[in-house]
């Protein structure tokens, strides 16, 4: 069952969107409170949030900065200020897409759906399950961390979701577009550079594990490409 966390304290809004995504088969949980909400984000697992930015209790992007320091999973916010969209999408903030108040809830549900089918390119199964990538390696996107043998580095978001793309197809080269698209729906904010970056940390912590060789390759002018 796909899980959707709607935390909007609005309830006619939340209540519309709940009967929209009922409908399309999902399981909503609402939230109006942004405290409560962030005690609920630390136990349970969901597939993708919707989070408002104007919330009694603690703002949505609190809330959403907060849960990006443990979990990957896609956010969209709800907004009705369209100045505050450069922060919302900002690495900073590290939320997925937006929506702009007043929208239409069918809208939003196509949003919900995208963010679905992108989050197959770097994540197999639930995100409280630990996720084996081969032999030598293994991704725990509840932990947020990658092991090799029984030694560990914890990621960001960014670098998990980065090296989730890359892993999953061992020995294939990923564009940088390919890459940005597991980062970001939205490429307005950011750019290639910002690939090559996450990249280069997370290099750096791969050495620690795999001190020997190289596990990450560049493609002059292609892009990147997994190998352990
Ligand atoms: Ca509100």
């Amino acid at each position: 069952m796909t899980r959707i966390a709607i935390i909007e304290d609005e309830p006619k809004i939340a209540e519309l969107i709940r009967d929209y995504l009922d409908r399309e088969g999902f399981e909503s949980t609402l939230m109006a409170d942004g405290a409560v909400a962030m005690d609920v984000l630390r136990k349970e697992t969901f597939d993708v949030i919707i989070l408002d930015l104007m919330l009694p209790g603690r703002d949505g992007m609190s809330v959403c900065r907060e849960f990006r320091t443990f979990s990957t999973t896609p956010v969209i916010m709800l907004t009705a200020r369209v100045e505050e969209v450069d922060r919302l999408l900002g690495l900073e903030l590290g939320a997925d897409d937006y929506v702009i108040k007043p929208f239409s809830v069918r809208e939003l549900v196509a949003r919900v759906r995208a963010q679905l089918r992108r989050t197959g390119l770097w994540q197999n199964g639930s995100a409280a399950q630990p996720v084996a990538q081969s032999a030598a390696l293994e991704l725990d996107a509840g932990r947020m961390e990658v092991r090799v043998g029984n030694q560990s580095e914890v990621l960001t978001p960014v670098e998990f979701r980065l090296l989730a793309a890359l892993s999953h197809r061992p020995g294939q080269i990923l564009t940088r577009a390919q890459l940005l698209d597991a980062l970001y729906l939205d490429h307005r904010v950011v750019n290639d550079r910002t690939v090559d970056s996450h990249i280069k940390n997370l290099r750096r912590k791969l050495a620690e594990l795999v001190p020997d060789r190289e596990c990450v390759f560049s493609v002059y002018g292609l892009g990147y490409r997994f190998e352990l």
